[in-house]
């Protein structure tokens, strides 16, 4: 074990700069240090190097961008994965591409794009890997109507918590295939996917608007969630401010007058059409029977690959002002629609800007459109995603910590409105809280522990074995 374990070692890289990094995320608050990275020149070398930390019995964590909010791919003395070395797209088909599972989606964008397609649905963000999306869901814009990514994909790569190297797909090895979609890491780590593309349109018709009213607004987005005149949905909590618009919408409605008296937040709903030059939407149509504010519409042609990665800019802002760097106390809920109006409501009323800093989000879903078996849902066709993208201001330990127990009351009350928890989050839930969070699925994920991860040396971080 002591001979195995120095020979480890040495294939690490235990650098203070790559120590520092693997103890760090996107939360900026969670540290545990590993024994060393592993950067893997192969699946085969690396698949040798799990079978050697499970005789070892060294526990591993795959890190992708390590986007992550509360240390779920890190691993106190033991290996990080850094799968960013495995980042090949590896072949593009008419309707697929396959590419290992550190390739970010910007990757993926840039290489199905050039065969003129797409994947169905991508994260906001673009510069996560597949393998981190797809080992949490992976939700976005056309999830209403695409499902997450984890629903669209083909055929897996896994290597299992044993060092087996594996394929799965639906109907090949289903149980593992089920095991790993959203499977936050714990049965095995994938190493390639095969992701399912459709034609993609050159253009996209990019048109934001500006609500006044949340029953309503929730109203229009479950409106356009059903009658899909948008390829692209989302809605989001604004502050009724001039500085407040300005700053969550990009200074997209500079000259409409704010209600006055109306309350602290105002609604942005987005909607983005694709489209070839030749058939380009008419925006009529496409606000037609909505609630706008009057003059409250921006509309923007951009080629598709802006659009999909319109994120670009504000990180770009962010990054300028010193707040991508800071905490990131993020929480993410599914509520059910018949609750979402108190719900929301009721979150609203106890917060103030200064405790998000960031964006605050409410998407329609569908729970139809979503069937990985990970992901837990409301019992209701209507979903609402409700999002406060939290930067913790000031950003002192207190304060995170304060912003974590804020989360986690959020988090027990969506669950008393029949909600559940989206698994990216700064949420610091116990063993028995994950238990209820995948409630019917629990057993499925413990046989599937035991039997691709039986030393349960995979993903440590996300606490939740
Ligand atoms: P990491 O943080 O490195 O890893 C996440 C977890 O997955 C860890 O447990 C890790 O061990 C495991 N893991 C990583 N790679 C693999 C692998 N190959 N095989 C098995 N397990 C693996 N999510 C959305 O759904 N939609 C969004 O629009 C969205 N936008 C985001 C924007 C930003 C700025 C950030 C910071 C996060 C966003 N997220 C979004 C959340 C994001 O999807 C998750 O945090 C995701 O896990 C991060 O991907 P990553 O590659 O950085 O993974």
């Amino acid at each position: 074990m002591e001979h195995v374990t120095n020979e480890l070692l040495d294939r690490l890289d235990r650098s203070p700069s790559a120590l520092a990094e693997a103890s760090d995320d996107w939360g900026h608050t969670v540290h545990a240090t590993p024994l060393g990275v592993f950067t893997p020149s192969s699946v085969a070398e690396l698949a040798v190097l799990v079978q050697d930390a499970q005789t070892a019995g060294i526990a591993i964590a795959a890190r992708g961008r390590g986007h992550s909010t509360l240390g779920q791919a890190q691993v106190a003395s033991g290996i990080v994965i850094d799968m960013q070395a495995l980042s090949r797209v590896l072949e593009v088909d008419a309707d697929s591409i396959w590419v290992e599972a550190g390739a970010t989606w910007r990757h993926v964008l840039e290489a199905s794009l050039a065969a003129g397609l797409t994947p169905p649905i991508f994260t906001d963000y673009i510069d996560l890997t597949v393998g981190g999306t797809l080992s949490v869901g992976g939700l976005g814009s056309q999830t209403f109507r695409a499902g997450l990514q984890t629903d669209n994909v083909l055929e897996l790569e896994v290597i299992t918590g044993d060092g087996q190297i594996m394929t799965c797909s639906p109907t090949a090895q289903r149980d593992l295939f089920d095991a790993v979609r959203a499977g936050l890491g714990q049965c095995g780590i994938i190493t390639k996917a095969r992701l399912a593309l459709i034609p993609a349109q050159p253009m996209t018709r990019y048109v934001r608007s500006l609500h006044a009213d949340l029953e309503t607004f929730l109203t229009d987005l479950f409106t356009l969630a059903a009658d899909g005149r948008f390829d692209g949905v989302e809605g989001f909590v604004v502050h009724n401010s001039p500085e407040g618009v300005a700053q969550a919408t990009g200074n997209a409605f500079p000259d409409t007058a704010l209600p006055a008296g109306e309350g602290t937040w105002l609604y942005m709903i987005e909607g983005a059409k694709s489209y070839t030059p030749e058939n380009a939407p008419d925006t009529t149509s496409l606000l037609a029977g909505l609630s706008v504010l009057p003059s409250a519409v921006n509309v923007l042609d951009l080629p598709y690959a802006a659009y999909i990665s319109r994120l670009d800019l504000v990180e770009a802002a962010l990054r300028q002002i010193g707040l991508w760097q800071l905490p990131h106390p993020w929480i993410d809920v599914f509520v059910p629609r018949n609750a979402a109006v108190d719900f929301i409501r009721r979150e609203l009323a106890q917060i103030t800007p200064d405790d998000v800093a960031g964006p605050m989000l409410i998407y329609p879903y569908r729970r139809s459109a979503i069937t990985t078996p990970n992901v837990p849902l409301p019992e209701s066709e209507e979903i609402v995603l409700f999002a406060l993208l939290r930067t913790a201001l000031p950003p002192t330990p207190e304060r995170v910590a304060q912003l974590w127990s804020a989360n986690y009351d959020i988090y027990a009350r969506c669950l008393a409105a029949g909600g559940t928890g989206y698994a990216i989050d700064a949420v610091p839930l116990t063993a028995q809280d994950w238990q209820k969070h995948f409630g019917a699925r629990w057993p499925a994920l413990v046989e599937a522990k035991q039997r691709y991860d039986p030393a349960h040396i995979l993903a440590p971080g996300q606490k939740v074995f």
